[in-house]
């Protein structure tokens, strides 16, 4: 019999296939992150049998003991989609395929200088702040336009594109203008000449409104509670 996650899986797999297809997408060019946050290594285990690669973590520390206990795996990357604090930054860089959650342009120059100084790139996504809520970090849509020519001269940084968390609400339909304002700021900026920035990627869609994403383009999203059951 097939564990519950592993059918949460399947169903999840089958989701992201039908809004793909809906859209005239191929599916391939969605990518599935695992929203671990206090999911435990046995149920890590479990994703990865059911051959899930791409975990994304929001607190570093928790972030770290996990990558020590699960240990490295064929193929296994980890992202970091949570809010970041200054002071962590330097363990951030280097150690995450993907940074989702890059919310200023300072926090933008730190991370160059810190990926410079371990002569490595580092892959990350610019946080828009769609609802323009206060609790929620995040350029604000005229901020990330203005800053987009100083961004794109940080040579250690790859930016490949934007995330957003839309204002919560219980109706996944209520999501769709928010993603479609993430998608619209993506092809506008895309638009424009740069030297590096390639904004190809958006960051968006959760275990309630991933199908809206996806249908709104959407190319990685980031599920927890439909893989692994509800948070305690
Ligand atoms: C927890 C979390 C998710 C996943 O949320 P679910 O509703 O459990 O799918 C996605 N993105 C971020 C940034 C999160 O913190």
């Amino acid at each position: 019999m097939l564990s519950s996650i592993t059918h949460n899986i399947h169903r999840i797999q089958d989701t992201i296939q039908r809004a793909a297809q809906q859209s005239g997408r191929d599916p391939a060019e969605i990518c599935l992150v695992a929203a671990t946050k206090t999911v435990t290594c046995e149920q890590l285990e479990e994703a990865y049998a059911a051959q899930i690669r791409n975990f994304g973590e929001n607190r570093l520390q928790e972030a770290q003991e996990k990558m020590a206990q699960f240990g490295p795996r064929e193929g296994l990357t980890w992202h970091f989609i949570g809010r970041i604090q200054r002071r962590k930054l330097k363990a951030i860089v280097g150690r995450f395929c993907l940074v989702h959650s890059v919310e200023s342009l300072e926090q933008a120059h730190e991370l160059n200088r810190l990926a410079e100084q371990s002569s490595i790139h580092q892959d990350v996504l610019l946080q828009v702040n769609v609802g323009e809520e206060a609790q929620k970090g995040g350029f604000s849509v005229t901020g990330l336009q203005q800053a987009l020519e100083e961004l794109d001269q940080l040579d250690h940084l790859r930016i490949r594109g934007l995330m957003a968390l839309p204002p919560w609400a219980e109706d996944p339909e209520a999501s769709r203008p928010y993603f479609a304002r993430l998608r619209a700021l993506r092809d506008e900026c895309a638009r424009r000449p740069m030297q590096r920035i390639v904004l190809k990627d958006l960051s968006m869609g959760m275990s309630h409104d991933y199908h809206i994403a996806i249908q709104e383009g959407a190319t990685l999203v980031r599920i927890g509670s439909a893989m692994f059951g509800a948070r305690s």
